[in-house]
């Protein structure tokens, strides 16, 4: 059993590498099998005609006919030379890499592969990467994986350190029987980690990746039927007579309920008296609301005398929740006690709380999943709310019961789907959609820029900033890397405050931050002491800050319909007129038309349905749709033949054996239970 042993025990692996693998995110050996290549690089044959390829990745066979030359410019060492082949002459330029001065044969063959520029009436190509024949031709046959990398790491060490921890860890165990791999031409688990990260051809790697997908969906259905199941056994046992408190609080709201947050509400009142317990999910678009609904179906379970539960899946979110939960009790008088339980209270708190959940005293238990935590002991727990709860396996809600409670469970999810999608994924589950946001609010503006305007962008926000407003900036990336051009969070924030020159207070925000530092900086931002919030998606998840009136995000062609819609989200919280600016990095059009799309509509179910007909089956946009879904490799929109495959996969398996007791199925029941994480080693 390697896959648990540390990055060390990989030859020629010290502390100093070990720590930045650990700065990914990477910790043992098997961490690093499920670190996937965030792309992977199509080298192109060698090319004879140069004319039109400007701007683009091309290699060309040839040789030097003379050592190439370095000089100083600036301080930055610059080596340059001719390099002939096929007629044509080029030029190429390094910086910083003087000793190929001497390396660089002549009158040898060379492959040389970089991007092609026009340089007055030549041709040049900068940092080009050289090959020798032979063995460029045969990186061509195959995808060449591209890492995200940190720092002082770079993709040829992530690739060596991953082909030894493949060697030392494969074979390993898999969960998906035989028959079915057979039946849908799935690789088993060790072949499509190896194929994932070294492909043999273009097809391998397709391989590779619809045997996650599918697998993933096959978890995701048993996990869901599974847990219906278990929980349809529950007798309901609670009394749910007295409504008034709830009622008085949704009349006096400073608002009225939405149609979709009244029938929802319907819905779940409606199942508290329902002979069983059960699970509901509330599929609402960002905005919609979903917070004082869940707090009104908690009310309702309180004025009864019974418990209820919030998990969030941040401890940002968590304190968030209690601070609204904690006011609206304050405002409308509510004799009942709300508590927080994250993983960061002490020891000391951490008892007192326990025993207020333990007397029953709490009736609100707010926090993320300390609450399923052993030392928890409920009293009465009658539901349990879970935000953006996909992200929770099926066995942390199962947890709840196997601590001798039964209680409803309600699940709010923020990525709408389309119709036709929602069908299948969610067959047999209570679902109430709420469609519509709440008419009071403005519609968010949003313009589509180009990266040259960027300045603009700044300007906008400097506006606003000082009319009192505060801004998010979305980068794809934390730091500069190697291998990605994307804007990073360090850099940019570095940047935008030596342009605005003090003018605002600007910090950063990611993910690979300390959990407390994460959350001083929310909190900051939340009190107005930060103005600007550099972050990447981290801001993504259910975030409240009404004071926010600006959100831009950088590469927004890099993300997601629905992901931009998420981010989109963040801001239009308050009273005043809020704007979204996406900058397009990409000369494509499609990505142009993409952008649109958010820039054309506010409804995320008409981006849902958009972003559907606007991918095909195998459209590799490379484009995750992210959100809340229990996804990672898979994407709703262009997997669905494989969604369907494993749907009917999973509802055959369930039949012949429903609890998946069978030693055969005793995998399928791990997958069941721990979802990802029985797939993944890094999760
Ligand atoms: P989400 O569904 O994204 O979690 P929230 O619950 O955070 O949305 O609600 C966003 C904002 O809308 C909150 O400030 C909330 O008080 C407000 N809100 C909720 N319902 C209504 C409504 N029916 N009319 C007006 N504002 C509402
Ligand atoms: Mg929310």
């Amino acid at each position: 059993m390697y896959e648990s042993e540390a990055l060390t025990r990989v030859k020629g692996v010290g502390k100093k590498t070990e720590q930045l693998f650990q700065n990914m995110g990477v910790y043992t050996l098997g961490d690093i099998l499920s670190y996937f290549p965030r792309n992977y690089e199509r080298y192109p044959l060698p090319t004879t005609e140069l004319e039109d390829k400007t701007g683009e990745y091309i290699a060309i066979e040839g040789i030097f006919f003379t050592k190439p030359l370095s000089r100083h410019f600036r301080g930055l060492s610059v080596t340059s030379a001719k390099f002939t082949g096929h007629g044509v002459e080029l030029e190429a330029v390094w910086f910083r890499m003087p000793y190929l001065a001497n390396s660089i044969q002549t009158h040898m063959p060379y492959v040389l592969y970089g991007r092609l520029n026009k340089k007055g009436t030549g041709f040049r190509i900068e940092q080009p990467k050289l090959f020798e024949p032979t063995a460029y031709v045969r990186l061509t046959k195959t995808p060449q994986p591209i890492y995200s990398l940190t720092k002082g790491l770079s993709n040829k060490t992530v690739s060596k350190v991953c082909k030894e921890a493949l060697n030392l860890c494969l074979p390993v165990s898999d969960n998906l029987p035989s028959e079915i791999k057979n039946d849908r031409h799935l690789p088993d688990r060790s072949a499509a980690f190896r194929s994932i990260h070294f492909p043999e051809s273009e097809e391998d790697l397709k391989k590779a990746g619809r045997r996650f997908t599918y697998e993933e969906f096959l978890a995701f259905f048993l996990g869901q039927t599974l847990h219906q199941r278990q929980e349809a056994k529950y007798k309901n046992q609670f009394q749910i007579e007295k409504t008034d408190l709830m009622n008085q609080v949704k009349e006096n709201l400073p608002f009225a309920l939405t149609d979709g947050q009244e029938s929802a509400l319907r819905d779940v009142l409606r199942d508290f008296h329902e002979e069983h317990v059960s699970e509901r999910l509330i599929q609402g678009d960002v905005g919609s609301g979903k917070t004082i609904l869940a707090f009104l179906c908690m009310l309702a379970m309180a004025e009864n005398g019974y418990q209820a539960a919030l998990m969030a899946p941040t401890e940002v979110l968590a304190s968030q929740h209690l601070s609204t939960i904690l006011n609206l009790i304050e405002k409308y008088s509510l004799p009942f006690q709300a508590v927080l339980l994250t993983g960061s209270v002490t020891a000391k708190e951490r008892k007192s709380i326990n025993a207020a959940i333990a007397s029953g005293d709490a009736k609100f238990i707010i926090g993320t999943h300390a609450l399923i935590q052993d030392a928890v002991e409920y009293r009465n727990l009658g539901l349990v709310v879970t935000d953006e709860q996909h992200r929770f396996g099926v066995k942390q809600r199962m947890s709840f019961a196997e601590k001798g409670q039964h209680p409803f469970s309600l699940v709010m999810s923020a990525t709408p789907i389309p119709r036709t999608l929602a069908l299948i994924l969610y067959q047999g589950m209570k679902v109430s959609v709420i469609r519509d946001v709440p008419s009071t609010r403005l519609k968010i503006k949003t313009a589509v820029l180009e990266e040259k305007d960027r300045k603009s962008g700044w300007r906008f926000i400097y506006k606003e900033v000082m009319a009192g407003h505060q801004a998010y900036i979305i980068c794809p990336l934390v730091e500069e890397s190697e291998n990605s051009a994307g804007e990073n969070v360090t850099d940019y924030a570095e940047n935008f405050r030596k342009v605005s020159k003090g003018t605002m207070s600007i910090a950063s925000l990611h993910g690979r931050m300390k959990a407390d530092e994460k959350n001083r900086v929310m909190e900051d931002f939340a009190a107005g002491k930060i103005q600007v919030l550099v972050s990447t998606t981290v801001v993504e998840v259910g975030v409240n800050v009404p004071n926010a009136t600006v959100m831009m995000i950088e590469n927004a062609d890099r993300f997601g319909l629905s992901q931009l819609h998420q981010l989109r989200g963040r801001v239009g919280r308050g009273q005043d007129q809020s704007y979204c600016i996406l900058v397009n990095s990409s000369s494509n059009d499609r990505s142009k038309e993409r952008l649109n799309v958010i820039k054309d509509h506010n409804s995320g179910f008409d981006i849902a349905e958009r972003d559907l007909e606007m991918r095909g089956p195998g459209d590799v946009s490379g484009v995750r749709q992210s959100g809340d879904l229990p996804f990672i490799f898979a994407d709703l929109y262009t997997d669905h033949e494989v969604m369907n495959a494993a749907s009917e996969d999973a509802n055959r398996v369930l039949d012949q054996d429903p609890d998946l007791i069978l030693e055969e199925n005793a995998g399928l029941r791990r997958l069941a239970e721990n979802g990802l994480s029985e797939i993944y080693t890094n999760l």
